[in-house]
């Protein structure tokens, strides 16, 4: 199946064409990492990152992914290629009556709680046919120094990630190189906030969103620097002696190996676990087994 940018696609024939696609993928020239269907039902390719832009977007990853096994708030993290269905009924379409809407974007990073996640079933973990779902909160990584990226970025965050049908209601824009933060927040009685964010000062999460979450740009700019400025050697940085793990005795060299070995071996263990895994195995049935069993 070729790939029609003039075409409309409806989210069927957009599923095949996904599952027929081998990404990256060269369209006239240009090489494209995924696909999102916009609301007119146009294809719209997303361009690989560059390498410090996507830094970024695995520094966020990684802090969400943290943050999402601390206990306070469970749930999954997306990265860049994770599309998500969004289905809308503008009251500007056939007065907000039938006609839907079905729009697939795929922020740069996406946090969805378990109480949503739980409750998804083969279609929706595996394809885009199943009943749409969207995460609570994205993070997007982009240069909105240009007015025209700004606006395109305030559109997409405002008309499509928080219409009136997704569950997003907290947006935070990531721009790196210029060193801005600028955040979007829908209210409980759905008003969008938009602020932009002091990137010397921590940025909190709502508590109704992701509790206790926090955002240290300083942070992140300390670890872009360090990888990509810095000068002294692995070697300088772990002075600290070696000790004995209180857990299994096993010897460590310095402190980042202890840190590491505690969270890798021993922090993740989940009573719960063979239980989680049967019920795992019932989910990843291909979506045309389970359509069949459920005849
Ligand atoms: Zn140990």
């Amino acid at each position: 199946m070729s790939i029609d940018l003039e075409k409309r696609y409806s989210v069927e024939e957009y599923q095949s064409l996904i599952n027929s696609v081998t990404f990256p993928v060269e369209i006239n020239g240009d090489v494209f990492i995924s696909l999102e269907l916009l609301g007119s039902g146009h294809l719209h390719p997303v361009p690989p990152k560059p390498f410090f832009r996507e830094s970024v977007v695995a520094f966020l990853v990684v802090q969400l992914y943290d943050y999402s096994k601390s206990g306070l708030c469970p749930g999954v993290v997306t990265a860049s290629q994770g599309g998500f269905k969004i289905e809308d009924f503008p009251l500007s379409v056939n007065s907000g009556n039938g006609h839907p809407v079905r729009i697939i974007r795929a922020p740069d990073v996406s946090f969805t709680p378990r109480n949503q996640t739980r409750d998804l079933d083969a279609h929706q973990l595996h394809t885009f046919l199943g009943r749409p779902f969207t995460p609570s909160a994205i993070f997007e990584v982009e240069d909105i120094s240009k007015r025209s990226n700004l606006a395109n970025m305030r559109r997409k965050i405002r008309n499509e990630y928080m219409c009136a049908r997704s569950t997003i209601r907290w947006a935070v824009v990531v721009d790196a190189e210029h060193e801005t933060i600028l955040v979007f927040h829908k209210t409980e009685d759905g008003r969008i906030v938009e602020t932009y964010h002091d990137p010397a000062t921590t940025l909190h999460a709502p508590n109704d969103i992701l509790p206790g979450f926090f955002l240290e740009p300083l942070a992140l700019m300390h670890s872009l620097e360090e990888n990509l400025l810095s000068s002294s050697t692995e070697e300088e940085q772990n002075e600290e002696g070696n000790a004995l793990c209180p857990y299994c005795r096993e010897e460590l060299d310095n402190i980042d190996a202890m840190v590491y070995h505690i969270r890798a071996a021993h922090l993740n263990r989940n009573r719960k676990r063979r239980e989680l895994r049967k019920r795992a195995r019932g989910k990843a049935l291909s979506p045309r087994k389970r359509r069949k069993e459920d005849e």
